[in-house]
C-alpha cells in the first residue's frame, strides 16, 4: 500500500464524513444521496419559520372569501363517498352535473344536498361545482335546484356506462408488443400497480447506469411505495421531484407520470442537456392501496385505505390533507367518513410519512416539486391552506404561465394558473404546501384534463395526448432551471 493510499485510508477511518461522497457525486444507479450527516429533521415550528425563508408577516394576503360558501371547506360535514366494502360498486344511473354557484345561496343548497347524502362533490371553482347525483336522488335534486333557480347541466348521463367504456382491453397488436418489450406498461390503457412497478424495475435493470429504483416505504396494506430516479450522476445536476396518484381515482395522473419516466429513460442519450442536467425523482403511485381499490371495487375511491377505528368505522384518509404543514386547517375535515378527512395527525398515514421521511433522509436539494392530480386543467402554486401567497409568488406565476403556454402550444389544452386557495378554495395539509415549506421553490399541483366532460373517468385514449402536452410543460421547467 503506497503512502498516499495509507493516508487516505487513515483519514477515512478517522472521519467517515470525509469519505462520504458529495451530494450528486454518487454513481448513478447506485446508492442515493442520503442526509446522514446533515441535520434536518422534520419539525413543524422549524418549517414554519423556514417557510421559503420569510416570516408570515411578509406573506401577501389576498382577500379571504367566505369559507362557508365553499363545499369542500365545510368541516365535519360528510361528503358522500357512495362506497362500502361490497364487491365492485355499481354507478348505473348515477349522473354528474355541472352546477352554477354564482347565485348566493347555491353553495348552501349544494352543501345541504351533500349532507343528506343525495350528491357527492367532484370539485369546483368559484363559479361552478361538479356533483355526482345518485340515481335515486335525481328527481329530488332536480326539483331542489329548479325551485332555487340554480342552473346546471348534465355532464355524464350514466356514470357506470362511462366507467365501462373508459379502459377497454388492449388490441392484439399491443398485446403482442407487450410480450416483446419486457414490461407490460402501455399508454393506451390504465394499468394495474403490478404493471407500473414491473415497468419501473424493467427500466432499472435495462438502464442501470442512469435508472435506479428504491422502495421508500410501504402503504397501509403493505404495498411498495416505489420511487424511480433518472440521473447521469453529474455533481452539478439540479433535482426535480414528481409524484402522482395521491388520489386513487385520478387514473390519468400515474399514467402521465409513467409516460414522463418512459420518455426520459428510454431516450436519455438523445435527450437535451436540459433534461440530462437534472436528477429526476418519480413516485408515480403515492396511494397504491387506493389505486388498486379503484380498479377492483370502487372506481371513484379517493382516499387511502387505512382502516377506520372508532364509532364511524369509515375507511381512508385524504393523503392530500395529511401533510404536515399547517395541517388541520381550512378545507380539511376531522370526520373520518369525509372524503377530505385529514387523518388523526400530520403524517399519520404511512404513504405521506414515507415521502416526508424520504425528504428528511435525502441530501438532495430539490429545485421543483410537481404533483399531478385530476381534473380541471389548473397549474396551482401555494399556498393552499388559506388565501395567502408566498413572497416569491410572482416567480411561481411566471413559471406557471410558461408551463401553461407550452402545454397549450403542444396539445391545445388551456390550463389556468394561480394559487390553489385563490383560484379554487382553501385546502390545508396538501403536499404542495408542505413541499414549499421545505424550501422547494417551484412547487405546483397540476390538475390534468379534462374540465368535466369525463371528469375522473377520462377514457384511456386521452392518456397520450394529455401526457404529450404535459411533458412539454416539464421540458420548459427543465430549461428554465438550467438557466438559474
Ligand atoms: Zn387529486
Amino acid at each position: 500500500m503506497g503512502s498516499l493510499t495509507k493516508t487516505v485510508v487513515f483519514l477515512c477511518v478517522v472521519s467517515s464524513v470525509l469519505c462520504t461522497p458529495f451530494i450528486n457525486q454518487l454513481q448513478p444507479g447506485q446508492e442515493w444521496p442520503t442526509r446522514s450527516s446533515v441535520r434536518q429533521p422534520y419539525n413543524q415550528a422549524e418549517s414554519e419559520s423556514a417557510e421559503a425563508g420569510v416570516t408570515k408577516n411578509e406573506e401577501i394576503v389576498v382577500p379571504a372569501s367566505d369559507d362557508k360558501e365553499k363545499p369542500d371547506t365545510d368541516d365535519d360535514k360528510p361528503i358522500e363517498t357512495l362506497s362500502d366494502e361490497v364487491e365492485r360498486i355499481d354507478y348505473t344511473g348515477a349522473q354528474v352535473w355541472k352546477v352554477s354557484t354564482m347565485k348566493n345561496n347555491a353553495q348552501r343548497v349544494i352543501n345541504q344536498l351533500a349532507s343528506e347524502k343525495l350528491i357527492a362533490s367532484w370539485g369546483g371553482n368559484h363559479s361552478t361545482i361538479d356533483i355526482l347525483v345518485k340515481p335515486k336522488a335525481l328527481e329530488n335534486v332536480t326539483a331542489t335546484l329548479k325551485t332555487k333557480d340554480i342552473s346546471y347541466y348534465v355532464m355524464i348521463e350514466d356514470l357506470q356506462q362511462r366507467i365501462n367504456e373508459e379502459n377497454p382491453p388492449l388490441d392484439e397488436n399491443e398485446l403482442e408488443l407487450q410480450d416483446r418489450r419486457g414490461h407490460r406498461m402501455t399508454w393506451k390503457q390504465y394499468h394495474r400497480l403490478e404493471d407500473i412497478h414491473g415497468f419501473m424495475d424493467y427500466l432499472a435493470k435495462t438502464y442501470p447506469s442512469i435508472v435506479s429504483v428504491k422502495t421508500i416505504g410501504k402503504s397501509y396494506e403493505g404495498r411498495d411505495l416505489k420511487m424511480l430516479r433518472i440521473s447521469d450522476g453529474k455533481p452539478s445536476n439540479k433535482a426535480v421531484f414528481i409524484d402522482g396518484g395521491i388520489h386513487a381515482r385520478e387514473w390519468i395522473s400515474p399514467a402521465v407520470v409513467t409516460y414522463f419516466i418512459n420518455q426520459f429513460a428510454e431516450n436519455f442519450d438523445v435527450e437535451s442537456d436540459d433534461i440530462k442536467n437534472i436528477d429526476w425523482y418519480f413516485l408515480p403511485v403515492v396511494n397504491p392501496d387506493g389505486y388498486e381499490y379503484t380498479h377492483k371495487t370502487d372506481r371513484l375511491w379517493r382516499k387511502n385505505r387505512k382502516f377506520g377505528y372508532g364509532p364511524s368505522s369509515c375507511t381512508g384518509t385524504d393523503l392530500n390533507r395529511n401533510f404536515g404543514y399547517r395541517w388541520g386547517g381550512k378545507g380539511s375535515s376531522s370526520y373520518p367518513c369525509s372524503d377530505i378527512y385529514r387523518g388523526s395527525g400530520p403524517f399519520s398515514e404511512p404513504e405521506s410519512k414515507a415521502i416526508n421521511d424520504f425528504f428528511k433522509s435525502s441530501a438532495v436539494k430539490f429545485s421543483a416539486y410537481l404533483t399531478y392530480h385530476s381534473y380541471g386543467q389548473y397549474l396551482l402554486y401555494p399556498w393552499g391552506y388559506d388565501n395567502a401567497l408566498p413572497p416569491d409568488h410572482k416567480d411561481l406565476e411566471t413559471m406557471g404561465k410558461l408551463i401553461a403556454q407550452a402545454i397549450q402550444n403542444t396539445g391545445g389544452s388551456s390550463y389556468q394558473v394561480g394559487s390553489s386557495s385563490g383560484l379554487l378554495y382553501p385546502a390545508s395539509g396538501g403536499s404542495d404546501d408542505w413541499a414549499k415549506s421545505q424550501n422547494i421553490k417551484y412547487t405546483y399541483t397540476i390538475e390534468l384534463s379534462d374540465t368535466g366532460r369525463y371528469g375522473f373517468v377520462l377514457p384511456a385514449t386521452y392518456i397520450e395526448p394529455v401526457a404529450r402536452e404535459n411533458i412539454a410543460g416539464v421540458r420548459v421547467l427543465a430549461r428554465y432551471l438550467g438557466k438559474i
